[in-house]
């Protein structure tokens, strides 16, 4: 039988992507969380329910200020870092929070990630850090979005995780991969040596072919 919800694309998303984001080890147990806007809606994971059983019907729904406008389930308590970051940045469609290990070990160290591999372009040409602030809380969101300013499509969140951004919640799931990625070959490279740091104006070469790369799809 076909339900008619709200919000069914977003909502289905949010459910997919929670559940790949155990399967990839970006996050254990309940941490971590997913949403993906349309307009002025934005479709959240809902609070404290393990990824495997979170179905689109469970995923509710919020207004760019949080505002609980549908669903039975309670919006994530990290939901201030989703809808502040997409209400401030027009380009961002999906944010996705992780817990994943190798970034968040960079972030217990309060230490942002140098491009030792080009891939950090999905990002920019470092992930910077958001100073530590109390989950869920204004202060965190309000320090994650000036980390990531315009530029950034994601940030290590002081000793707690990542926030990743893009155009779609697929697109930000990509780029929480990368962060991962990016922040393992870093620490593999200084634990053997001292990593060469791709230079900035590679970078902007990098974001340029992305960006018309972004463009075929
Ligand atoms: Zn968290």
């Amino acid at each position: 039988m076909t339900q008619d919800l709200t919000l069914q694309e977003e909502r289905t998303a949010v459910s997919d992507l929670g559940r790949q984001m155990l399967d990839q080890g970006l996050t254990t147990g309940t941490g971590g969380n997913i949403s993906a806007r349309n307009g002025d809606r934005v479709a959240i994971s809902p609070s404290g329910m393990p990824y495997d059983e979170i179905d689109p019907e469970d995923v509710p729904i919020v207004d760019l200020n949080g505002n609980h406008l549908e669903g039975d389930r309670k919006p994530s308590s990290e939901f201030r870092m989703h809808t502040d970051v997409i209400r401030e940045r027009d380009d961002v469609g999906g944010v996705v929070h992780t817990h994943s290990p190798y970034a968040s070990t960079f972030a217990s160290l309060g230490e942002p990630i140098p491009a030792s591999h080009y891939l950090i372009a999905f990002i920019g040409n470092k992930i910077p850090v958001a100073p530590y602030e109390t989950y869920g809380t204004a202060e965190l969101a309000e320090a994650a979005l000036d980390a990531l300013g315009e530029e950034y499509n994601a940030c290590l969140l002081e000793q707690h995780g990542v926030l990743a951004v893009g155009d779609s919640v697929e697109a930000a799931f990509e780029v929480a991969l990368m962060v991962e990625y990016c922040a393992r070959i870093h620490y593999q490279a200084v634990s053997i040596g001292e990593p060469n740091i791709v230079p900035d104006e590679e970078i902007e070469t990098l974001l340029d072919r992305f960006e018309d790369y972004g463009q075929d799809h």
